[in-house]
Parts: C-alpha cells; sequence; structure tokens
C-alpha cells in the first residue's frame, strides 16, 4: 500500500484557494479558544497547503466514535420515517461497526487519505481495550438512540413537520456571517420547535449550550416561532443516556448574539486583512499550555522533534462534535 507521501504526490495540484470571506461557528470558536496557532492551521494554513489539510482531517478514537454515530443517525433520520424494528435496528448497528468502523480502521492504517487516525498517524499505541471503549460508545449510542423519547417525539411529531437534519445553513449576525448544522430540528404538534444536538461524550463540552442558543437564534431569525418562548433545545448525551432540555428566552438569544459578537472581534483582531480574510503565522500565538499539545493534529508543525514535547496528557474528558 503506498505511504501517506506518495499518495500525496499522487493527487493532482489543486489550484490557488481564492480568499473567503469571515464567517464564523461554534467550532472555529472552540479552535481559536483552544490555540490560536491551531485555528490558524485549521482555517488559513489549511486552504493552501495539501499536507496541513490532510494533518486537519486525521480523527482521533473518541472523536470518530462520535462521527461515525452522528453519519449513522443522519442517514437512517433522511431515509426513514418510523422507529424500525428490533433486527432493522441491529442491522444498522452491525453495518455502522463491522462495515464503517472496519473500513476506516483499514484505512487508516494504511494511511489513506480518506481515512487516518490520529493515534496512526503519530505512532500513539492503540490497546485493544481502547478500540473495545470506541466500539462501545458507537453501540450504545446508536441503542440509545433508537430507544430514546427525543426519536419517538420526532416521528410522532411527523416527518413533514421536520425543519432540519443536518443542513448546513448561514445567517448574519451583525456582519459576520454565521455558519452551523443541526443535527435534528422539528415541529412538534403543538407548534413549539425542538432543536437537538447528539452528543457521544459523557460531559458537558464547554460550548455546547453556546452551541444550542445559536441554533436558537438562527431558528427565532428564520421565523420558525412567534416568541423564543417557543423553542426547546435538548443535548442528547446517547451514551449514558441522559437527555437535557431547556427552554430558550429573549435574553438567551441576546447573549448568543453578544457571544458571537465577542468571539468574531477577537478572530478579527489577528488578521492581517479583516476585509479580505487574510492571516499571517505569526500574529496567531502557540497556547501558554503545551501539554495539549501531545494530542493536537498539527504537533509536528510546531514540535519537529517529539522529545521536546511535554509527557502525554490524559485525553480530553468531552468529545468534541465534529
Ligand atoms: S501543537 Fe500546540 S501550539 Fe501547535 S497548534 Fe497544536 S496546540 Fe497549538
Amino acid at each position: 500500500m503506498p505511504g501517506v507521501t506518495e499518495a500525496l504526490e499522487a493527487t493532482q495540484p489543486e489550484a490557488p484557494a481564492e480568499p473567503r470571506p469571515f464567517s464564523w461557528s461554534v467550532s472555529r470558536h472552540d479552535t481559536f479558544d483552544s490555540c490560536p496557532r491551531r485555528y490558524f492551521y485549521s482555517y488559513y494554513a489549511s486552504v493552501e497547503d495539501p499536507e496541513i489539510k490532510r494533518l486537519k482531517k486525521l480523527s482521533a478514537l473518541p472523536l470518530w466514535a462520535g462521527s461515525l454515530v452522528h453519519e449513522t443517525i443522519e442517514a437512517f433520520l433522511k431515509a426513514h420515517d418510523a422507529i424500525p424494528s428490533e433486527t432493522e435496528q441491529q442491522a444498522i448497528i452491525h453495518t455502522a461497526v463491522h462495515g464503517q468502523m472496519l473500513s476506516d480502521w483499514k484505512d487508516s492504517e494504511s494511511g489513506s487519505l480518506r481515512f487516518r487516525l490520529f493515534e496512526h498517524e503519530y505512532q500513539v499505541p492503540v490497546e485493544a481495550e481502547d478500540k473495545k471503549i470506541a466500539v462501545g460508545i458507537v453501540m450504545r449510542s446508536l441503542r440509545n438512540f433508537f430507544r430514546s423519547p427525543t426519536l419517538a417525539d420526532a416521528f410522532a411529531s411527523g416527518k413533514d413537520r421536520w425543519l432540519s437534519v443536518e443542513d448546513l445553513v448561514s445567517f448574519d449576525v451583525s456582519g459576520t456571517e454565521v455558519l452551523l448544522r443541526m443535527d435534528l430540528a422539528y415541529r412538534r404538534r403543538d407548534d413549539r420547535v425542538v432543536i437537538v444536538d447528539w452528543k457521544t461524550g459523557r460531559s458537558e463540552g464547554r460550548f455546547n449550550e453556546t452551541q444550542l442558543a445559536g441554533y436558537a437564534l438562527y431558528a427565532a431569525r428564520q421565523g420558525w416561532v412567534k416568541e423564543p418562548t417557543e423553542i426547546e433545545t435538548e443535548l442528547a448525551y446517547l451514551a449514558i443516556p441522559r437527555y437535557v432540555t431547556r427552554t430558550v428566552d429573549g435574553a438567551t438569544l441576546e447573549r448568543a448574539q453578544a457571544f458571537i459578537e465577542r468571539s468574531a472581534t477577537r478572530m478579527k483582531g489577528l488578521l492581517l486583512d479583516p476585509v479580505l480574510n487574510l492571516a499571517r503565522i505569526d500574529d496567531f500565538a502557540k497556547h501558554e499550555r503545551p501539554l495539549r499539545c501531545r494530542r493536537c493534529n498539527f504537533r509536528r508543525l510546531c514540535f519537529p522533534r517529539t522529545e521536546d514535547l511535554p509527557a502525554f496528557p490524559p485525553p480530553e474528558p468531552e468529545i468534541l462534535p465534529f
């Protein structure tokens, strides 16, 4: 099988990328907050440099499990309008684990450009137990998804009342384009709108609530409801399972708007040219806690010599969305 470098050399050179206007998303905010240099690599250098783009796309065991669950749920929701039989559920879970997971793993081991794990890229030993945990997350999350009150409620509301399943949308917040993708949004029979975010991590992520407040802001701007209080948000922690439901009000939307404005201002403040959205590496500092660098996709760029890195930290407790 070809190595990564050979495979990269075999691809056609890409045309120079056009400058793209600045846009904001929760993922961008999270990356910027974790390390400005990582943000630069992820959203600027990766557009120009195929190797940095490849590093950006690296997955990692827990993140991989989360992505697989999301992809399986999305495909299921788009193709079905009722909860399937137990046998069908088992078949879907079996395909996710024995089909997709297995082929991802093989691709990653062989250095594929389609899918590559951080652990393989950086030769981090993967114990059998680590694999078992990832498989367990996928199986438990999908089983709980099929049994969830959320899925039953969404189907009971009628698929014709669904507003979004993973659609990438954008809207304007104080002159900044905001991008978002809701896992599921639907209108109940009583006209209340429910916005759902599937999680495969166990703990509250740093920006989970902000993410949902941003979705609610979009829903209100789209005119999905007359009053913000008609919106309900739900964080569905499928691996546990636990469902955290919140009602929204005007103050929630104002806080979301202010958060986006502040965050976008900080990001734009580091740009060489905010109008053309041009950035320069030296303006995006490496963060001050290099312990995290061990698990960063770009660590090879910042620490060409592995021995310069601090000791391996425990994995981050929260599994971020993609
Ligand atoms: S290796 Fe560390 S400093 Fe470099 S981009 Fe990653 S997190 Fe930031």
